[in-house]
């Protein structure tokens, strides 16, 4: 049997939890050989170490980098291609949610630009250096389709909506991943590389669940969910193999949106 990813190569930032974790495993089971980046790299090599275990067929490696510098970047899209011979799929994954972001007037300009550094910079830099390693993948005229290559960036639904409960930097470093990716789809599409954004709604992953720490919180948020409950990291890793595959072949420049319906709400069921 043949998986949906079957001899290709990925690189997924944000690996060692949540959509990153999750979706490494799900690539690894479709058959990529995937490189997990995290700033922290022991977790990055636990999950490297089960897929090794769980799928023998596919190589899994882990590799240490801050996405919020851009060497780092460079190095593990390097890193993928030495490997694995090529990159297939871009997976600008890694995020913060920084706990002193809040509204205009309280937040840090530091807060700003570390989040800025991270969650924007670390994309755009992810889309440098993979669209510049896809520029060497070969295009499959057998198939008719062009596989230059996937790249899916990871905004938000803040991106889309707004919240009286503030984040200030985080929203406005994901509506800039929306626009960088809207144009950049554009600029590469006749390459063959499309370039997605995936837009997560609230998910049961450590990123929202540190942030809301009491009932009360989670509760604030919760009425706003038309399906009544947050995501699970994995219904995102299946949207995310969905962008990386070719059954995604006439996408690109879309929002991506995986939310339980909250963005299409008005008023939620009782
Ligand atoms: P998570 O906290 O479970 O995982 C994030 C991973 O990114 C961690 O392993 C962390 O070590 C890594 N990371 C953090 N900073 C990094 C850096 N500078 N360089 C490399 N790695 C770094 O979070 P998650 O919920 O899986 O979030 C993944 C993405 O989804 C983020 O971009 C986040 O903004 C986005 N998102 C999450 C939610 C949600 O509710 N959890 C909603 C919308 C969007």
């Amino acid at each position: 049997m043949t998986g949906r990813l079957q001899n290709k190569a990925a690189l997924i930032t944000g690996a060692g939890s949540g959509i990153g974790l999750e979706s490494s495993i799900l690539f690894a089971q479709e058959g990529a050989n995937v490189l997990l980046v995290d700033i922290n790299l022991e977790a990055a090599e636990k999950g490297a170490a089960l897929i090794n275990r769980r799928f023998p067929n596919v190589t899994a490696i882990a590799t240490k980098a801050d996405v919020g510098k851009e060497q780092d970047v460079k190095d593990a899209v390097d890193k993928a291609v030495k490997e694995f011979g090529r990159l297939d799929v871009m997976f600008n994954n890694a995020g913060i949610m920084h706990p002193a972001d809040d509204n205009a007037l309280n937040t840090e300009e530091r807060i700003w630009d570390l989040t800025m550094q991270i969650n924007l910079k670390g994309v755009w830099w992810g889309c440098k250096y993979a669209i510049l390693a896809m520029r060497n993948n070969p295009v499959d005229e057998a198939k008719g389709l062009h596989t230059g290559g996937s790249i899916i960036n990871t905004a938000s639904f803040v991106a889309l909506v707004g919240a009286a409960t503030p984040q200030l930097a985080y929203t406005a470093s994901k509506g800039g991943v929306l626009a960088m990716t809207r144009e950049l789809a554009m600029v590469h599409a006749r390459e063959g590389i499309r370039i997605n954004s995936l837009c997560p709604g609230p998910l049961k992953t450590p990123l929202l669940m540190d942030f809301l720490n009491t009932e009360e919180k989670r509760e604030r948020r919760m009425v706003h969910l038309p399906m009544g409950r947050f995501g699970e990291a994995v219904e995102l890793a299946k949207a995310a193999l969905f962008l990386a595959s070719d059954d995604s072949s006439y996408m690109t420049g879309t929002d991506f949106k995986v939310d339980g319906g909250l963005t299409a709400a008005y008023v939620t069921p009782l």
